[in-house]
């Protein structure tokens, strides 16, 4: 096993209690980041958002619940301060009505976004149902025309300029059996687009969980390998993420070490931190 300082562990992709399908306050992930050796962690819970109707969400905070959520990583920041660097952020879907609004909150309040396409839009038309409400889950693509609607929904989203990085990328594999001719197509679109766009892609280790405890068993799973080498072929950079949903999901340090290692192998260069104001670990500054 190599030493903490040896691994200069930092995830920003942590979620709370508040998303109401996690576990655990902010103020336990850090006591546990801080235990295990972690430089930084950057809090980024699924983003809230300022729906027209009275759409109650199941898997995200309420837009009255983010202040709240602001303050608390603010002072764990304050409070920590010598011990490990918290930026905030939020995990968002790319729902076009909603981007002026998240533009805003990031300027004004965020130090960084990642972009989580998990819900497709019910239509293209300027309405609250873009979103859970009644979009499709792309974590549960089954047939080809998923997978390119995808692709192309992440796209858009990367084409916001607004996101810092994507999350689980290979999303779409979670519950697909085969790595067909429209995967490794969305493959290559996602990974150009993120090229160009110079967007790093996440190594999501919460998939290999997933993947490990017979979750979706027989079906590609994310981080799905094929994937990953179409990534290295673009020339895509690579930012591991714990997605952590509790705690002690931090901890599992020998998935970690498989990752970089399995990335190492595929020669992709692997990011050590964002590059954003308040997301650079102190030694590097
Ligand atoms: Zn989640
Ligand atoms: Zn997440």
């Amino acid at each position: 096993m190599k030493g903490a300082k040896e691994r200069r562990l930092v995830n920003y992709h942590t979620h709370t209690w508040r998303c109401l399908h996690a576990q655990g306050t902010e103020a336990a992930y850090v006591r546990r980041a801080i235990d295990l050796g972690f430089e930084v962690l950057g809090f980024a819970d699924h983003t809230p958002w300022p729906y027209e109707d009275d759409f109650v969400s199941g898997m995200r905070m309420r837009l009255n619940e983010l202040q709240g959520y602001l303050d608390t990583v603010a002072a764990l920041r304050q409070r920590y301060a010598e011990k490990l660097l918290i930026p905030v952020g939020l995990e968002c879907e790319a729902f076009p009505a909603y981007m002026g609004w998240l533009a805003d909150i990031k300027a004004e309040r965020l130090d960084y976004l990642i972009l989580g396409n998990h819900y497709d839009m019910t239509d293209e038309g300027d309405h609250s149902a873009f979103d859970d409400a009644g979009g499709f889950y792309f974590g549960r693509c089954t047939r080809p025309e998923h997978v390119l609607r995808y692709a192309k929904r992440t796209i858009a989203g990367m084409e916001t300029g607004l996101f810092d990085y994507v999350a689980h990328p290979d999303l779409f594999c979670h519950t697909y059996g085969v790595f067909d001719a429209e995967c490794a197509a969305a493959s290559r679109d996602i990974c150009a687009a993120a090229r160009a766009l110079d967007i790093p892609l996440e190594y999501n280790l919460l998939g290999i969980q997933y993947h490990a405890r017979g979750c979706e068993a027989g079906m590609l799973g994310y981080p799905c390998a094929r994937f990953w080498e179409i990534a290295a072929e673009q020339g895509c950079r690579a930012i591991i993420g714990f997605d952590a949903h509790s705690p002690e999901q931090l901890d599992r340090l020998d998935i970690y070490d498989g990752a970089v290692a399995f990335l190492d192998t595929l020669k992709i260069e692997r990011l050590p931190h964002l590059n954003r104001p308040g997301c650079v670990p102190r030694r590097e500054e």
